[in-house]
C-alpha cells in the first residue's frame, strides 16, 4: 500500500476505523518545513470515540481468544508489514515531524525491535506457571498468570511518532490487549498510517488496533468512554490533566513523562566519547527527546576539555530540511518560544552561549534552532530547572562526581541519565544512585534500544513501564488459582475444627519461625 493510497485511505475517516459521518469537523497537519499539508483528519468526539472502543472490545475478546502463539504470528506479520515499508514510513515521518529521514529509519527499527520482542516473550512473561504454595497450603497446587485487562487506550507525543506509542501498543497487544490509539494532532498522519498497516497485515484482526484523531478532547474521551488502562506518554503539566480525568472513571493510567536528564562526566572519562554522546545525546532530533541530555556535570580534570570537544562537534552541526542536515526544524513551532526564552534567561543570569552550526546565516528561515551549548548557567535558571526540549546543552564545573550526582539529582523529573567513567565500579555505584528509572554508562539512550530493559521515569517523569517484562505485565492483570489437591485431615478455615488446633498451629509456628532472631 502506497504512502498516497494510505492517506486517502485516513483523510476524512482515521484509517477507515471511524463512520465518517460520525463527526464532521476537521483538522490539518501540516509539515513543520515549508508548512504544506500532509492530510486531513477527523476530529473525534467522545461518540465516535465510544464507537472505535466498543468495536475495539469485541476484538479484544478475539485477540485475546487468539493466545499467545495466535497473537505472536500475527504480531509477526506486522512486523514484517512494517520491515518492508520502512522507507515509505519514514519518508511519511520525516514529512510530518520533521526529523532527517536516516532518523526516522532508526526510530523505525528500534519499534520493530520492539515488536519482535515483545511477541516473542510474552508467553514466558505471562503464561500460565505454577508456583509453590507454600507450608500452610501444601496440599494444594497454585497458580499465576497475567491476563489482559481488555481495551489499552494509548496517548502519544509527536517528537518519536513511531517507537514511543509502540513501546505501548507492541507490548499492550501482545499481552492480550486491544489498542485504540489517539496520536498527537502533530502527527496524525503517521498514527493513522501505523493503523491502516495493522489492518492490512492482520485483516482477521483489525479492529485490535485502531486509530482514533484530533485534539486534546478525543485523548481525554478514551478517559471517559471508558478505556480499560490508558498509556499516557507526554508533558507532566497534560499527564496531570489525563490522570484527572482518568480518576473520574477510575481508570488506571500510565504516564511516561517528560524529563530534565543529565549526564556526568567523571575524572577518568573517555572525554572524546563523552562528548561526541553528549551532543548526540542534546541535539538529535532538535533536543525533542524525553531522555536527551539537556544538563552535563563536568568534573574540573576534564571540564575545558570536554567543553572544548563538544563546541568543536558543534560548529558542525545544521539544521534543515535536505538529506545533508543533521537535524529538523522543530515540530511544534510554539517550542522555539520554550528553547529561546530558557537561553535568554540563561545568557541575562551571566551564562556564556555557544552557538554551533557553520554561520548564523546558514539556518534556515522557519522553526531551525541553532545548536547551542550554554557554560555557567546558574542552577536555579529555567534552563537547568525546566525541560528545554530543544536542541541546546548546559555544561557545569564541578568538583567531583560526588557534586555531579547531587546536581543531576537535584529535580523534580527522574526519566534517565549518563555516567561517563572508565571504572566500572565507580559508574555502576554512581548509576545505582541516579535518581532515574533509566543510566546508561559510557554511552546515551542505549536502554531504550535494549527491549528487555523496563522504560519509564520517577517523580514528575511519571510511573508505570513500558518495555521488557515489566511493560508487558503493565498491561495485564495477575490473576491467582488454588486448587485443593488432597484434603487435611484438620481443616483450619472451617467452623467445624477442633478446639485444640490453634494450638497445634501455634506450636508448629513456633518450631519453624520461632528460632529466629
Ligand atoms: P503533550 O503533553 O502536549 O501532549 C501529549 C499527548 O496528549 C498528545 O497526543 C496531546 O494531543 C494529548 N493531550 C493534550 N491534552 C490532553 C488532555 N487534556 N487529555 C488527553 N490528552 C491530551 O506533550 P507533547 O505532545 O508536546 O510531547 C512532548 C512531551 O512528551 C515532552 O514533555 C516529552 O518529554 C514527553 N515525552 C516523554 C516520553 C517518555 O517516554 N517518558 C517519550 C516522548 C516524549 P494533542 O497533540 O492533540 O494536543
Amino acid at each position: 500500500m502506497s504512502l498516497a493510497e494510505q492517506l486517502d485511505t485516513v483523510t476524512g475517516s482515521a484509517a477507515g476505523t471511524v463512520d465518517r459521518h460520525a463527526t464532521t469537523e476537521t483538522f490539518e497537519s501540516t509539515a513543520p518545513a515549508g508548512g504544506a499539508v500532509v492530510g486531513v483528519f477527523p476530529v473525534h468526539d467522545e461518540a465516535a470515540v465510544g464507537k472505535t472502543v466498543a468495536r475495539a472490545r469485541v476484538a479484544a475478546q478475539q485477540w485475546a481468544a487468539l493466545g499467545f502463539d495466535g497473537r505472536k504470528q500475527r504480531l509477526s506479520a506486522y512486523r514484517g508489514y512494517l520491515a518492508r515499508r520502512m522507507h515509505e514510513l519514514a519518508d511519511l515521518v520525516h514529512r510530518e515531524n520533521g526529523k532527517p529521514h536516516a532518523d526516522a529509519i532508526l526510530e523505525i527499527t528500534l519499534a520493530v525491535d520492539h515488536l519482535a520482542w515483545a511477541a516473542g516473550h510474552a508467553r514466558k512473561a505471562l503464561g500460565p506457571r505454577r508456583v509453590s504454595p507454600g507450608l500452610l497450603a501444601a496440599n494444594h497446587a497454585a497458580y499465576l498468570e497475567y491476563q489482559p485487562l481488555g481495551v489499552i487506550g494509548v496517548i502519544g507525543p509527536w517528537n518519536y511518532p513511531v517507537f514511543t506509542p509502540m513501546g505501548s501498543i507492541a507490548y499492550a497487544l501482545a499481552a492480550g490487549n486491544a489498542v485504540v490509539f489517539k496520536p498527537s494532532e502533530h502527527t496524525p498522519a503517521v498514527g493513522a498510517w501505523l493503523a491502516a498497516a495493522w489492518r492490512a497485515a492482520v485483516p482477521d484482526s483489525a479492529d485490535a488496533f485502531q486509530v482514533v484523531t484530533g485534539y486534546g478532547a478525543t485523548g481525554a474521551a478514551l478517559c471517559r468512554v471508558p478505556v480499560d488502562k490508558l498509556a499516557f506518554t507526554g508533558s507532566a503539566a497534560t499527564g496531570k490533566k489525563v490522570m484527572a480525568a482518568c480518576a473520574e472513571t477510575l481508570t488506571p493510567v500510565l504516564m511516561e513523562l517528560g524529563g530534565k536528564d543529565a549526564m556526568i562526566v567523571d575524572d577518568d572519562a573517555d572525554v572524546a566519547a563523552a562528548a561526541d554522546a553528549a551532543v548526540w545525546g542534546a541535539m538529535s532530533n532538535g533536543g525533542q527527546t524525553c531522555i536527551g541530555i539537556e544538563r552535563v556535570y563536568a568534573t574540573e580534570a576534564v571540564y575545558d576539555r570536554f567543553v572544548e570537544a563538544v563546541t568543536t562537534q558543534v560548529r558542525s552541526l545544521r539544521p534543515g530540511a535536505d538529506g545533508e542536515a543533521t537535524y529538523g526544524p522543530m515540530t511544534m513551532a510554539s517550542q522555539m518560544e520554550v528553547v529561546r526564552r530558557h537561553v535568554a534567561d540563561a545568557e541575562a543570569a551571566g551564562a556564556r552561549v555557544v552557538t554551533g552550526g557553520p554561520s548564523a546565516d546558514a539556518f534556515p528561515a522557519g522553526g531551525y534552532v541553532p545548536p547551542t551549548v550554554l557554560l555557567d548557567v546558574p542552577e536555579d535558571s529555567p534552563a537547568i530547572k525546566e525541560e528545554t526540549f530543544g536542541p541546546t546543552l548546559t555544561i557545569t564545573r564541578v568538583r567531583d562526581a560526588e557534586e555531579a550526582l547531587r546536581r543531576a539529582n537535584d529535580t523534580t523529573y527522574g526519566l534517565a541519565g549518563a555516567i561517563f567513567s572508565a571504572s566500572k565500579e565507580k559508574a555502576m555505584d554512581l548509576a545505582r544512585r541516579m535518581r532515574s528509572g533509566m543510566t546508561s554508562i559510557n554511552s546515551v539512550l542505549t536502554f531504550a534500544s535494549v527491549p528487555a530493559l523496563p522504560f519509564g521515569g520517577v517523580g514528575d517523569s511519571g510511573f508505570g513501564r513500558i518495555h521488557g517484562e515489566d511493560g508487558l505485565k503493565e498491561f495485564t492483570r495477575a490473576k491467582a488459582i488454588t486448587r485443593q489437591r488432597v484434603p487435611l485431615p484438620v481443616n483450619l478455615m472451617s467452623f467445624g475444627r477442633p478446639a485444640n488446633a490453634a494450638d497445634a498451629l501455634a506450636r508448629v509456628m513456633g518450631m519453624v519461625h520461632g528460632r529466629h532472631r
